[in-house]
């Protein structure tokens, strides 16, 4: 069984390794390898290469830069099949999926080489006379991020190609769930040209992650996760002075009107609801179906649903892998209970779902749940499984009411034929990012992705314009140069443009 170790000062560091953690493969159920957990010394030393690495690396040229960048871009690009393997074989989406993730990650990569494009300033001519100003933007330091395990690839991908390429060094922590892609990144990085030490990984729990948020040479943390440990991260940075942006969970609504495509929503929805085993933070997991669409769209849905094919990422005939771990499988199959308990109706059942040959592999099936009322658990709780609640409400004004009033505000989406409706509801709805007849409105790299609300803690989305700006901090600079013509005197007055 292969141990897996930090990535440190462009070598693989094996820390003090007192502790590890089983990684699993999630379709077999079975421990595959070992991943190191990293104590406080660990991140010191990481944080110390990161910080070494920083002086040189910031002064590099814009040109010494980009060509890493690119560099990299095509190393990226040539192994996703294998980063998608890694994937799937320590989350245990189907490869078609994990080679997607990889895809979208590489899109962020494609949005940091145009750099010098992205660094501009502004520069205003004779401001006042012999006066001129302009403006810049500077690197941080030393940037950590620390990520979930939903995707082990995109994830970071939406972080460090940016911090690194608008002069910052990193430190990523990933998930102790599936780390082994994190390692092949920072190989691929090396083998791209990027000096010992501008990035960098320790893999770890609680321990490392408080060491980053504590640590007074990390300048700027970058989380990704559930909303509890997003606001635990924001707040404890925050407090040594630290820029964060923490994005957290998330409920996605979608909201069907009965004059919307219905076989189109329906096949939109199943695919929203149960790829990657719902295990996205922008899927859908709740249907809310306006009017008289919720009795024909059940009925298509039911049937995609038990449609689905369910086996290892690795077979290509599988449309949905496995959930990440048992516990995990378990805590869904639990709130599906408690639905049934309280009164939901389960259309479609995915509880002790078996697939032949992985008998012991963390399997659930799809599940549709009818009759959800907002004070169900599987309403209020974030399931993070294959599971698509259905609510119903009688207007387009109580489902946007009822997402307006939800604590989550990541993603939704409107399916309807009326221009009118889909931009009322892409006014009135307070969630970052919207779908119309778009279930999955990931924004392009060029874009920044983010919620609102308990999605979100800090300013700042992530990668785009907000991701350049995260990573940078402005100057601003007014200069006068004595020999030009009327700027000799001098006054003790407030100075003010002439
Ligand atoms: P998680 O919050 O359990 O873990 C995220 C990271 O935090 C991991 O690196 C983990 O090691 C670390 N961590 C866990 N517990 C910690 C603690 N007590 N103290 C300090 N660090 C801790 O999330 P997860 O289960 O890995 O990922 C799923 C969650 O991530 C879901 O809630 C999902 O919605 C969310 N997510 C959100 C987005 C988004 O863009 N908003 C994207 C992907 C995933």
């Amino acid at each position: 069984m292969a141990t897996i170790e930090h990535w440190i000062g462009g070598r693989r560091h094996p820390g003090a390794a007192v502790r590890t953690s089983a990684v699993f493969n999630p379709a077999t159920g079975q421990r595959q390898h070992e991943v190191v957990l990293a104590e406080r010394a660990d991140v010191d030393d990481a944080v110390a290469a990161a910080r070494a690495a920083f002086g040189p690396w910031s002064q590099a040229s814009l040109s010494a830069r980009t060509k890493i960048m690119f560099n990299f871009r095509e190393l990226v690009n040539a192994h996703v099949g294998r980063l998608a393997e890694l994937v799937s074989d320590e989350h245990g989406k189907v490869l078609s999926d994990a080679a997607g993730e990889v895809q979208r990650g590489l899109e962020v990569v494609e949005f940091a080489c145009g750099i010098p494009q992205l660094l501009k300033g502004e520069y205003s001519d004779q401001a006042s006379t012999g006066v001129d100003v302009f403006s810049f933007r500077e690197p941080l330091g030393v940037c950590a991020g620390i990520t979930p395990f939903n995707f082990p690839v995109m994830v970071p991908m939406w972080m460090y190609p940016v911090a690194i390429a608008c002069g910052n060094t990193f430190v990523l922590k990933p998930s102790e769930r599936d780390p082994s892609a994190a390692n092949f990144v920072a190989e691929l990085w090396r083998q791209a040209g990027l000096p010992d030490g501008v990035f960098n990984v320790v893999h770890g729990d609680k321990v490392a992650v408080d060491a980053l948020l504590d640590h007074p040479d990390v300048a700027a943390i970058s989380f990704v996760g559930s909303t509890p440990i997003a606001r635990y991260i924001h707040q404890r940075a925050t407090v040594t002075g630290k820029r964060v942006q923490a994005l957290g969970g998330a409920k996605n609504h979608a909201v069907i009107l009965p004059d919307a495509d219905l076989e189109y929503a329906a096949n939109h929805l199943t695919a929203a609801a149960f790829g990657s085993a719902g295990e996205r933070c922008m899927a859908i997991s709740a249907a809310v179906a306006v009017g008289g669409a919720g009795d024909p769209l059940l009925d298509l849905i039911t049937r995609k649903a038990t449609e689905v094919v369910v086996g290892p990422g690795r077979d290509p005939k599988s449309d949905m892998g496995p959930v990440v771990t048992h516990a995990a499988k378990d805590r869904i199959e639990d709130l599906i209970d408690t639905g049934e308990q309280q009164g939901a109706k389960i259309l479609v059942d995915g509880r002790g779902h078996s697939v032949p040959g992985n008998e012991r592999g963390f399997f659930v099936g799809p599940t549709v749940i009818d009759q959800v009322g907002t004070g169900m658990d599987v309403y209020t709780e974030e399931i993070f499984g294959p599971v698509l609640s259905v609510v119903r409400t009688d207007t387009v004004a109580a489902a946007i009411a009822l997402i307006n009033a939800n604590p989550y505000g990541n993603g939704t989406a409107i399916f309807t034929s009326s221009g009118e409706a889909a931009r009322r509801f892409q006014r009135e709805v307070q969630v970052g990012m919207i779908g119309v007849n778009v279930p999955i409105p990931v924004p392009m790299a060029y874009y920044s992705f983010g919620g609102w609300k308990d999605s979100l803690f800090g300013d700042k989305h992530v990668h785009g314009p907000e991701g350049v700006s995260f990573y940078t901090r402005g100057k601003v600079v007014t200069s006068r140069w004595p020999h030009v013509e009327a700027a000799h005197g001098a006054s003790l007055h407030f100075p003010t443009s002439s």
